[in-house]
């Protein structure tokens, strides 16, 4: 058990997945009074320390062992992080064990399993998405970009590739390079059974969430991820930098417009396509001077930018959720949101999002916890050998390790408050962004 410990009464969660969206979603549903019990499968050091939460060693792709944990401890709601486990299937085992299951089906979560799907369902419902093509074969889509009038394309793996699987091109002949590298070479595995090749948007970009019950629909405020590793912007892609909430760029106006112009559609084809979408619907956009167009859907919380919102969500998150998985989330109440911004600076190993070394000592965590309005999430973490003082130590286990996120006034107060804490945090080769949110400012 937990340092916490059970509460006396109130249903019993498990939250699927160990990174920092899922110590995050822990920390809020433990502060639910209608929850007695949070079980994080597998959970990292961050999890097992958090109050009312404990952590269970399933992985979170071992789906018979995630159904086994479910029954032996008489799960009340699943709410499922990751990507991997929905596109495998896991919400329809859970579901027909009789389970209440936060998280889509296997068929609608390929709107982020597959990208040629994801594509072709936007053709249909008429979502804005740039113009593009699906290909099985190197050769033919070779061809096809030889005949093409632009030099800028974006070459896309069709499955999950961890995010590395977008290939943005400036010239043809790097798009043929990048098409034989999917396609031929199997970088990307078989994520690269087929490609999609479109235009090249311009614009700024951002995401927007919603909870989703198949049929009503509520966005979340917006926020905005940081992707490259370095400062400005520049570096390689990595899973997400840093992230903050409000995002000034999804202004009201623009806030209705992807709700009618991309959510509603969506929702409403994937409805009449009879695979109805539960769940977190997270689009990708680029506003263009061409309107919002959607990058890519995501199937689940996006990670960090669901640090900082869940720090500014004032209502009870598991009401929602629960309603959401029943599909009645028309009767529930809507979220509130805390007028003050949040940020989110993720601290990360050294080599990071290269390769780089685990098992590094985190020390200051205690004096970060101390500042008020600070949450230290946990990435890739885990327990290591107890110190001199007999508690155990927290050590590094992967390459985002901590998500420290605090609230503030607005974007630059949250962001300075943010930073305090980071500077009391270290371990051998920590780093990070330095600029997270100063476009929000
Ligand atoms: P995705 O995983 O599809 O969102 O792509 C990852 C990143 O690649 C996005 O966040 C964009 O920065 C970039 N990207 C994807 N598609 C396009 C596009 N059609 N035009 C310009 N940039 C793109």
């Amino acid at each position: 058990m937990s340092a916490g410990g059970e509460k006396a009464s109130g249903d019993t969660v498990l939250v699927v997945g160990g990174g920092g969206r899922e110590h995050a979603l822990c920390w809020k549903l433990a502060q639910s009074p209608k929850v007695g019990a949070v079980l994080c499968a597998p959970g990292n050091a961050g999890t097992g320390t958090e109050p009312g939460v404990e952590n269970v060693p399933v992985q979170d792709d071992d789906l018979p062992g995630l159904l086994a944990l479910a029954k032996e401890r008489a799960v009340d709601l699943v709410v499922i992080g990751p990507e991997k486990p929905l596109v495998m299937g896991l919400t329809d085992e859970l579901e027909a064990a009789g389970f209440l299951v936060f998280g889509p089906s296997k068929a609608a979560a390929e709107l982020e399993g597959s990208k040629a799907y994801s594509k072709s369902l936007m053709k249909r419902a008429g979502v804005p998405t740039a113009a593009f093509e699906t290909f099985n074969n190197a050769h033919a889509a070779a061809d096809w970009i030889s005949g093409r009038s632009e030099q800028a394309l974006v070459v896309k793996a069709d499955g999950l590739a961890a995010g590395k699987g977008v290939l943005v091109c400036d010239t043809r002949d790097e798009a043929m390079d990048a098409v034989r590298r999917v396609l031929a070479d199997r970088e990307f595995g078989d994520a690269g059974t087929r490609a999609v090749v479109e235009e090249k948007l311009v614009g700024e970009e951002a995401s927007v969430l919603a909870i989703v019950d198949g049929t009503t629909i509520i966005p979340l405020p917006a926020a905005q991820d940081h992707k490259a590793a370095l400062d400005g912007d520049r570096g390689p892609n990595t899973g997400g930098m840093g992230a903050y909430s409000p995002a000034r760029v999804v202004h009201e106006r623009r806030m209705q417009q992807v709700v009618e112009q991309v959510f509603i559609p969506i929702v409403h084809r994937m409805q009449r396509d009879e695979r109805p979408f539960r769940g977190i619907l997270y689009a990708g956009l680029m506003f263009t001077r061409r309107g919002p167009m959607v990058l890519e859907f995501n199937v689940r919380f996006g990670d960090p930018e669901v640090q900082p919102l869940l720090m500014r969500m004032s209502s009870d998150l598991y009401p929602l959720l629960k309603a959401t998985a029943a599909g009645k989330l028309g009767d529930a109440e809507a979220p509130t949101w805390d007028d003050r911004a949040a940020v989110c600076v993720v601290m990360a190993s050294e080599g990071y999002p290269g390769p780089y070394e685990t098992g590094k000592t985190i020390r200051g965590l205690p004096e970060a916890a101390d500042l008020a309005d600070t949450e230290v999430f946990h990435a890739g973490t885990k327990f290591g050998p107890a110190g001199a003082d007999g508690h155990e130590s927290v050590q590094t286990a992967g390459g985002r390790v901590l998500g420290v996120t605090a609230l503030g006034d607005d974007v630059t107060d949250a962001k300075r408050r943010a930073y305090e804490a980071v500077r009391r945090i270290r371990w051998e080769g920590a780093w990070c962004r330095t600029d997270i949110a100063d476009k929000g400012r």
